[in-house]
């Protein structure tokens, strides 16, 4: 079986478009959406994802300023930051870019967001909205999940409303910004939804449930953790995964979670890493910034993307 490659730099591509005619549409000046993210130390990956996203936002016209602490920032330093953030009425999207350093709390930074900044829907009143099936943002790589299981749907001739109901999705990894939220979006869609974590695969168990999945969503971090003989011929497999790893020239190369040619080899479709999973989502991360702008400041309403 020779797997389609799910292309989401021409997705992406696509989307942009469609968000700068957003833009257009609603009077980029008058919403005037600025997004704003805050990194603790100084991770290789998060400031990777940092520079494509100014790239990505400056090219629409979206205002986009960091915040760089450093990696023995205190508690009260960071939440700081975010209160400063919260009061600055150029700022509609705030990311708090991870991973963070031991002692700073990810849940108790992410109940100080203001709830209307909060692009990526972890304060408790978004992410309450988005397990009860009415997002107000969804957020953004979870997003770009779905956004590029439903286009490869719609290539294929299959409705993606409801190509996955009693389907069974498996989505390895549960972090508050992409695993639990895919739970809730694929639970949405009517699948029959399982997940994995560090514990699954501790226990021995992962491949008896990878290999279930009709579709396969790996956001664990882990180099090659699913390889070909843990799933099953015709999956759809969705990586997420950025791993840096170093080769053995010494340089750096981005990898994925999945181990891409044995699983391509059974796959009915697969997500390249670079160039699947990635893209999508720094454009939906800067479309939340425009979507917290209108919520903001206007009487406008746009909702979020339709997940279909
Ligand atoms: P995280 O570290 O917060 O969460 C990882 C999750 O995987 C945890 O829930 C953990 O329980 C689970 N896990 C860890 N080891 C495991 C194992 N051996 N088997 C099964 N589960 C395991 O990370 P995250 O923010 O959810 O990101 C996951 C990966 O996705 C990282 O590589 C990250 O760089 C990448 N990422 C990519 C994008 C993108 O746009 N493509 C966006 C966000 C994160």
């Amino acid at each position: 079986m020779e797997a389609t490659i799910i292309d989401g730099v021409a997705i992406s591509r696509d989307l942009r478009a469609r968000l700068l005619g957003e833009l257009d549409a609603i009077h980029l000046a008058a919403v005037d959406p600025g997004l704003a993210a805050m990194m603790v130390g100084d991770d290789y990956a998060a400031h990777a994802y940092e520079r494509r996203l100014r790239r990505l936002a400056e090219s629409v016209g979206c205002r986009f300023q960091s915040e760089h602490l450093p990696a023995d920032a205190e508690p009260a330093e960071a939440l700081a930051t975010i209160g400063k953030l919260n009061a600055d009425p150029r700022v509609t999207g705030i990311l708090i870019l991870r991973p963070l350093p031991p002692q700073l709390s990810e849940v108790e930074l992410y109940e100080t967001l203001d709830s209307r900044k909060d692009v990526e829907a972890v304060h408790p009143a978004n992410a309450g909205l988005m397990a009860r099936g009415t997002p107000r943002f969804v957020p953004s790589t979870p997003a770009s999940c779905f956004w590029l299981l439903d286009e490869h749907f719609r290539q294929t001739g299959r409705d993606p409303a409801t190509a996955l109901r009693g389907k069974t999705v498996v989505i390895v990894g549960r972090s508050h910004n992409v695993g639990k939220p895919a739970v809730w979006l694929a639970l949405d869609r009517g699948a029959i939804v399982v997940s994995c974590d560090e514990y699954a695969a501790a226990a021995g168990r992962l491949a008896e449930f990878t290999r279930q999945a009709d579709v396969l969503i790996v956001a664990a971090g882990v180099p090659g953790l699913i390889t070909g003989d843990m799933v099953k011929d015709g999956v759809i497999a969705i990586d997420v995964g950025i791993n840096p790893v170093e080769g053995e020239s010494g340089k750096v190369r981005l990898v994925g979670d999945l181990d891409f040619d044995s699983v391509a080899q059974r796959a009915e479709a697969i997500t390249p890493v670079p160039g699947g999973v990635g893209p999508v989502t720094d454009v939906w991360l800067v479309r939340n910034a425009v979507l917290g702008a209108v919520i903001q400041r206007t009487t406008l309403t746009i909702g979020p993307w339709p997940q279909s």
